[in-house]
Formats: structure tokens, sequence, C-alpha cells
């Protein structure tokens, strides 16, 4: 017998080794939620190009309906206003989980809403995938290190995280999400699957979300001087999106938990950054020094091992490759077609 999930109803049926027909399925269902958002829109650009039909649930809080316009009209695509902090009924086989605002400015916005949307909005997509027996994928962050004392960082590492922090409602808000994925997975079967997600940037991420890769990004273009927190001399590793969602898919479809470190090792100070941006944007640009944000991690460096080893994944996009990408993005949004400021 085979168990089939067909609209809702399940059953264990005898199939003869055939497929009914009004049973054959044709690519997944899969939810992603937050999938109007930079990273969410990528995926669902590679979903929806493997033949998979998706459902798209977002509130547009950072994310934005261009980001997945070109979809409208196939039938395959759908696209669902909806806050996760509300339960949520639908018939898939997979929960990509993103929903989460992921720029430090947005999160902070309203840390409430934000702690809201990591534990009862991921509660509520866990009680789902229970339902309806769907896999699901958590993406979590690198911040569930906080500020690291062992580097780089390994999955077994569990932190050094500030509770009553600014950013508390997100590093620790991810951690309890982390936590009820594991305790459903031990306690109610699902099949999860959980990403620890290093910066990440590329085409479509909010220009103004202050994450120092769009600040840069846009400060150059618009003749503006590149404004380095601190003394610049903190690190971060940089991943290109379409490494991101390789990664993410291959979780999916493996057969490990994880949780796994996704992130480019390519470790980088905010200085080295704001040079990379200046020779790919304008060597003229200048860099102004402004003070440091609260809580902010020293150094951040993803050991990938364990997704080479389990998931045969590894980033292949350079920053000096991607970052001409994004521009190119960036250019397109900020001018339109007429190139006032730009070069
Ligand atoms: P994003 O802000 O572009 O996307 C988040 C999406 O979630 C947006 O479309 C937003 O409207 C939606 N959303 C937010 N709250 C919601 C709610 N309550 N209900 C429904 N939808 C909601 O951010 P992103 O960079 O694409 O991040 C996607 C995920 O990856 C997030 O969970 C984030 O924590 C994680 N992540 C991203 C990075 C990164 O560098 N981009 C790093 C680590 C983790
Ligand atoms: N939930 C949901 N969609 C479903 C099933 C559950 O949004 O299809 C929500 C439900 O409202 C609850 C949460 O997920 O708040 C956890 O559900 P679960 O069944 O695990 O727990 P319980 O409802 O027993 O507290
Ligand atoms: N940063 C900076 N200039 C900016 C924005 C950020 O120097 O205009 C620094 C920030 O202090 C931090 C690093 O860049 O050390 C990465 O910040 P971001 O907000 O992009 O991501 P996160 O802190 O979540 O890694």
């Amino acid at each position: 017998t085979t168990r089939v999930n067909y609209n809702g109803f399940k059953a264990n049926v005898n199939l003869g080794g055939k497929i009914p027909l009004g049973l054959k399925r044709k690519g997944l269902r899969i939810v992603v939620t937050g999938g109007a958002g930079f990273v969410g829109s990528h995926l669902v650009d590679r979903l929806m190009a493997r033949g998979d039909s998706v459902i798209v649930v977002d509130n547009f809080f950072t994310g934005r309906k261009e980001n997945v316009m070109h979809h409208f009209g196939n039938p395959r695509f759908e696209l669902i206003r909806h806050d996760v902090v509300e339960p949520l009924l639908l018939e898939v086989d997979q929960i990509y989980h993103l929903a989460c605002p992921a720029s430090p400015v947005h999160y902070k916005f309203n840390p409430v809403k934000t702690i809201k949307t990591n534990v009862v909005g991921t509660l509520n997509m866990l009680g789902l995938a229970k339902r309806i027996g769907a896999r699901f994928l958590l993406t979590s962050t690198s911040e569930v290190y906080g500020d690291p004392l062992q580097h780089p960082q390994v999955e077994t590492y569990w932190g050094n995280v500030n509770p009553i922090g600014v950013r508390s409602c997100y590093d620790e808000g991810k951690r309890t999400a982390e936590t009820l994925a594991m305790d459903y997975h031990r306690g109610a079967d699902v099949e999860v699957r959980i990403a620890r997600i290093f910066n990440t940037y590329g085409p479509r991420m909010c220009i103004d979300d202050g994450r120092v890769v769009s600040n840069f990004v846009a400060q150059a273009l618009r003749k503006q001087p590149l404004t380095v927190y601190g003394d610049g001399k903190q690190t971060r590793s940089f991943q290109y999106v379409s490494d991101l969602v390789e990664g993410l898919m291959r979780l999916m479809e493996g057969e490990h938990v994880g949780p796994f470190n996704l992130g480019n090792p390519g470790e980088f100070t905010m200085l080295e950054l704001a040079q990379v941006v200046q020779e790919t944007i304008d060597p003229n640009a200048k860099i102004e020094f402004r003070q440091n944000t609260e809580d902010d991690p020293h150094k951040r460096k993803p050991d990938i091992t364990k997704a080479k080893d389990l998931l045969g994944w590894k980033p292949t996009v350079p920053l000096r490759k991607g970052l001409p990408l994004m521009v190119a993005d960036f250019r397109q949004r900020i001018f339109g077609d007429h190139q006032e400021g730009g070069s």
C-alpha cells in the first residue's frame, strides 16, 4: 500500500503499482512562508522552475509583490496575504518556513511582533506540518551563536547570546524556533530540517533595510559616503543568494535534520567590504565612520564541513562575482531607466 495525501484526503491505498488518474502528482505542493521576501522569492523561482506547485504565504511586512509578480497567472502559483502568527489550514507536502523580518532595522522596529512571529508563527507552521504530515524546514540564523566565543562557528557550538538585549527578539526568537522544531520532531515525528543561515546578499534585497551590503551598495550608487560602524574591523562572511537557495533545497530533499550552517566561509572586515564596493562601483566613494550599534557581534564565519559532508553542498559564488549582480539590480531599482547620478 501507498500513503497518499491528496488535497487533504489521506489514505493508505493499494495502487497495484499504478497511480490512478487524478492522484498523479505533478511536482510537489510546497508552502513558502515569507516567499515574497528576498531569499523566499529566489527559492520560489527555483521551485517553480522545477515544476512544483507553490503557495506563498506572506504579510508583506518586508516582502513585496514585485518579487513574485512574474509568477502571477501561472496556475501552479498562489499568493496568500496572511500573518503566520494566526493559524493556517492548507494541504501540502513541504513547508519552507522563512517568514520573519531579517535585518536589524526591521526586526527591531517592533520587537514583540518579531518574537511572536518567531515563536507563535513557527508553532503554527509546525502544527500545520504535524496535521498534514508535511516536511518542515526552518530558516534559522547564525545569530543563534550570538557574539561567538568560538571561531569559526561549528553547529555543535551553543552560542553566546544576550537574552535581554535589543537583538534578543531575533536571536533568542530563532533559538526558541529551533527548540520548537526539535520538540515537534522528537515528540510528534514531524520531519524537520534546520538551516542556520549566515549573512546573505543579492538582487531583491530591500534597498533601505540597513544591512551592510545593501547600505554600502545603495550609498555608493547614490554618491553618498559608505557608513562604517565602529572601527570597521568586525567581520562577516557574505553568501550569494543562489548558493543559499541551493543549500536549502538540498537540505529539504536530504535525510538529515541538521542544524546545518549555510554560509560562505570567505571572511571580510567591514572596511574590506567597503573596499570591494569601491572597486565594484566607485573607486572615489568616501568612507564615514559611525558609532556602532549595541550587541554587535565582533566576528562571524561559518564552519561548513557538515553541509559539505552530508549535503554535498558548498558555495560557488565569491563576493567579487556576486556583488556586481546585486549592483545591477540596485542600479535599476534606484535609478529606473534614467541613470541620474549613476555611472
Ligand atoms: P526578508 O525580510 O526579505 O523576508 C522575510 C519575509 O517574511 C518578508 O516577505 C516578510 O513580509 C515576511 N514576513 C515577516 N513577518 C511575517 C509574518 N508574521 N507573517 C507572514 N509573513 C511575514 O528577509 P530574508 O533575508 O529573505 O530572510 C528570510 C529568512 O531567512 C528569515 O527567516 C531570516 O531570519 C532568515 N535569514 C536570513 C539571513 C540573510 O542574511 N538574509 C540570514 C540569516 C537568516
Ligand atoms: N495549527 C495551524 N494549522 C494546522 C494545525 C495547527 O495553524 O493545520 C496551529 C494551531 O492553531 C496551534 C498550533 O498550530 O496553535 C500548534 O498545533 P498543535 O496541534 O501542535 O497543538 P495544539 O493545537 O494541540 O496546541
Ligand atoms: N554595518 C556597517 N555599516 C552599515 C551597516 C552595518 O558597518 O551601514 C556593520 C554592522 O555594525 C555589523 C555588520 O556591518 O558589524 C553587519 O551588519 P548587518 O546589519 O548587515 O548584519 P548582522 O549584524 O545581522 O550580521
